[in-house]
């Protein structure tokens, strides 16, 4: 009697199995070759959504994969548990962070457990726990006896009514207080910053090393860092010692440099106004300071500036130049000064305009008429130099070379590399993140706590009121310590580290997950690491990756590791979408389950018709569709299926769930061949190619098949969805074979199992267990093909046009008839002796002979 596929007594029956036969447990190293699969690891928000769903699975299918390869495999997981949303639950709600984020991540965990992802869960990290953060700061202390670790002042979020620093995500679009809803100032504060920039050349040139990176990411990559070749020059002050000095990628022009600009917050600004600007001046300073860098330098938004009364010289030409300021030129950008070259720049030109500065040409086109000629937009092309001295007629691309050497033989400047990446600003006025190690002392300065008393532990007694410093500046009785070096009164750091620092370094916790003695063991990690498949979003493409190449470059460095890259391959995972409606004339979302009719959807208040299209699944959009829903209804094997079958896994995906509905149905086929096959087979005997019947030859060639496409298609690019529909021809072969007696069938059916456990562990366990295996399928050796099987007897087929012989062709023996016209018509002979003719009729003779006839 046929028993039904329930998916949720075999899913929780296998979950609880493998755990207590701890099958998911990393192997300790051994003579098999490593795998280490990684997932990002989420923010434990107390509930999964169909972005996790779709990434862990994606992991999973390859780390299940790579065991029955014969790897040992790591696949961890853990949490990114420190963050803003803890602490505005505490403000909002009274509830501890803590307690918040722990309740969270035991009902993630829950959740993700019943999908039956084949995570190690021995060596689960959770950011937040003192046991991981004391390495975080450890790594801190490295960074900052090194020297890559510093403060500096830095603009923050000012709260003026809460008399709070304000993280961006707490400043809405209006540029107002989440709480108080106060216009935000910018601040100027004491913050800590780690050097990446000293490493700004190997991230990029390293970027070439990573051919198993999506290009796209390794472009955001390089453009983030964004390398310039070009100079530094030096404009002397009229009137005092100092110079300002300035980057230029266009050398070539200094000749036509009109003005220089200072960024209002450049030291010099204030020495070289003259008395009479003084006061504008500084109102203008104020002024900027209040906008955001975005605001400041956003390409769409008018250039403003002013005059400082100063006067440099441009020492190429000897003429004297007006020093502005002016809110697009950044202090923390290159040299917070530049020139202005209005002819050859296109912001130049119209800032020139708009304040009355002069334009001079010194490039044009070769052969100009005219080179005096007044420009009605800035030249911006190359060309050859004019009005530039001795330089005159030189090419400008040559010309820039010819520059920086004159200038470097006169003093005046040199060449350089510039890069856009900057300084990494870690420090956070909050409480909910891993504290900074660091002990101020009026005697030493900044002194690092002793390593023998890490972790600097976050204090319990902590009021969240929103209002004022960061809670832990709040607390007197942790802040006072006596200096580790001198013991002289003094005060701890009450900033705490950006949350990316606590996930640069995680995936070389995971190889030695519960060392109480170190951060990791450098045996281990030299063993495991890199990460050979990283699994995440392209939202991780800069800022993440990047902070953790910097991390795992530091640390090799320094500690003399074997790898200096963390991730041999990455796989940006696609987004899920879901299907959404909208109201076009109120804007308004409307979830489906309030739609009367899906087929012509109307707001069921105004009875409007909305807008349907599909859309990343996000709360705002009400267009999610729960997880634990899906498993409830179908089970995970279905969801997984569905998740891998739908779109290739770097591409969007549309929930579908008529597609959904599809995965399942093809479950219970198989379910209901093996278990068919399980009630009328005899013995199971080894299927070989030798005295086969033809019917026999053909599923095994079918089954052959399978194992190279679907083996193919999990190999480097894992295009999972078209393994899918291999083991749906697969199954379908099965099914019209019927031959239940054959020791082919049951390779075929065994087959299909191991193929499809990967994909769907559950059912696939279940069904090896019914076939009379008692141990687990997902410890057997991944299926090889057999190249024998795969052969296809040949025949030669003769090509006749007009019953004339004009060649022949190799063909399968049991071609049929539309087969063999169609391999005929592609015939060179029927090619050469056809042609553009039209073909009156096709005779074809099964084994022998395909006839063309044509008009003569
Ligand atoms: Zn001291």
């Amino acid at each position: 009697m046929e028993s039904r596929y329930t998916p949720a007594s075999i899913e929780n029956k296998w979950q609880n199995t493998w755990a207590q036969q701890e099958l998911d447990r990393t192997p300790e190293s051994n003579n098999k070759p490593k795998f280490y699969a990684l997932s990002m690891f989420p923010y434990p928000s107390g509930n999964l959504h169909m972005g996790h769903v779709r990434v862990y699975t994606i992991t999973d299918v390859i780390a299940r994969l790579k065991r029955m390869q014969g790897y040992r495999v790591l696949n961890p997981m853990g949490w990114d548990a420190f963050g803003l949303p803890a602490e505005n639950a505490a403000i909002a709600r009274g509830v501890r962070p803590d307690k918040w984020t722990y309740q969270n991540i035991d009902q993630m965990r829950q959740q993700l457990q019943s999908l039956g992802i084949s995570f190690d869960w021995n060596r689960e990290v959770t950011t937040c726990a003192p046991n991981y953060y004391k390495w975080t700061q450890w790594i801190f202390l490295q960074f900052f006896n090194a020297g890559l670790a510093y403060q500096k002042e830095s603009a923050v979020n000012w709260d003026p009514i809460d008399q709070t620093v304000l993280a961006n995500e707490q400043v809405d679009n209006e540029g107002r207080s989440w709480r108080s809803g106060a216009k935000v100032e910018r601040k100027l504060l004491k913050q800590w910053f780690l050097k990446i920039t000293d490493y700004a050349d190997r991230l990029l040139s390293d970027l070439d090393e990573l051919p198993g990176w999506p290009d796209r990411v390794k472009t955001m990559q390089a453009n983030w860092i964004g390398k310039s070749t070009g100079a530094y020059l030096e404009f002397p002050i009229l009137g005092r010692d100092d110079k300002i000095g300035v980057f230029t990628t266009r050398p070539d022009t200094v000749y036509g440099v009109t003005y220089v600009v200072l960024a209002p917050e450049h030291p010099l600004t204030l020495q070289v106004t003259t008395d009479e600007r003084r006061e504008a001046v500084e109102a203008f300073i104020k002024e900027v300071g209040q906008e955001s860098e975005i605001d400041r330098t956003a390409e769409d938004k008018p250039k403003r500036g002013i005059p400082t009364g100063g006067t440099a010289l441009n020492p190429f030409t000897g003429q004297e130049i007006p020093i502005l300021i002016a809110d697009y030129v950044l202090y923390e950008y290159g040299t917070g000064a530049v020139m202005g070259v209005p002819a050859h720049d296109s912001r130049d030109f119209k800032f020139a305009r708009e304040n009355g500065l002069p334009i001079k040409t010194v490039i044009v086109p070769e052969n100009a008429e005219n080179p005096d000629a007044e420009l009605s937009d800035a030249y911006t092309e190359p060309g050859v130099m004019v009005n530039s001295g001795q330089f005159d007629g030189t090419p400008s691309e040559a010309g820039k070379q010819a520059i920086i050497d004159y200038a470097e033989a006169q003093g005046y400047g040199k060449a350089r590399i510039q890069y856009r990446l900057r300084d990494w600003l870690i420090s956070r006025q909050r409480y909910w993140g891993a504290p900074i190690p660091i002990v101020h002392c009026p005697e030493c300065g900044a002194v690092p706590v002793p390593e023998d008393q890490l972790p600097v532990k976050l204090p319990d007694n902590v009021e969240f009121s929103g209002r004022g410093p960061s809670p832990l500046a709040q607390l007197d009785d942790w802040i006072n310590v006596p200096c580790p070096s001198c013991g002289t009164a003094a005060k701890r750091e009450t900033d705490t580290m950006d949350t990316f620092i606590d996930s640069s370094w995680y995936f070389l916790r995971y190889p030695d997950a519960n060392n109480d003695n170190a951060a990791f063991d450098l045996g281990k990690i030299n063993d495991w690491m890199p990460v050979d498949q990283y699994v995440g979003g392209i939202e991780h493409a800069i800022l993440h990756l990047l902070y953790s190449r910097f991390f795992t470059k530091f640390l090799s460095d320094r500690l003399n590791l074997k790898f200096n890259e963390p991730f041999q391959r990455l796989l940006t995972q696609g987004m899920v979408q879901g299907m959404t409606y909208k109201n076009p004339k109120t804007g308004k979302y409307i979830p489906s389950d309030q739609i009367l009719d899906l087929e012509n959807p109307t707001d069921p208040e105004s009875g409007e018709p909305l807008e349907v299209f599909y859309e990343k699944m996000s709360k705002s959009k009400l267009n999610g569709v729960d997880p634990l829903q899906v498993l409830d209804k179908y089970g995970a094997d279905t969801a997984r299926m569905f998740i891998l079958f739908k779109a290739p896994p770097e591409k969007d995906l549309e929930w579908d769930d008529a597609d959904v509905e599809g995965q399942y149905r093809f479950l219970n086929r198989v379910w209901r061949l093996v278990t068919d096959f399980a009630e009328n087979a005899s013995e199971i005997k080894a299927a070989t190619n030798d005295n086969l019947s033809k019917p026999e030859k053909d599923l095994r060639r079918a089954v052959h098949t399978a194992i190279r496409e679907v083996s193919e298609d999990l190999q480097g690019e894992y295009q999972f969805n078209t393994a899918v529909s291999e083991l749906m021809k697969l199954s379908n072969a099965l099914n019209d074979a019927k031959r239940t007696d054959s020791p082919v069938y049951a390779e075929g059916i065994e087959t299909l199992l191991k193929l499809l456990a990967p994909f769907a562990p559950h059912i696939a366990e279940e069904l090896w267990h019914l076939l009379g295996h008692s141990d687990s399928i997902h410890q057997q050796a991944w299926p090889e093909v057999d190249e024998s099987a795969l052969v296809v007897d040949e025949i030669t087929l003769v090509i006749q046009v007009n019953g004339k012989v004009r060649g022949n062709i190799q063909v399968p023996a049991d071609a049929d008839k539309a087969t063999l016209e169609a391999l005929a018509r592609e015939s060179e002979a029927a090619k050469r002796h056809v042609g553009d003719k039209e073909i009156k009729k096709v005779i074809v003779v099964p084994k022998r002979l395909v006839n063309f006839v044509v008009p003569k």
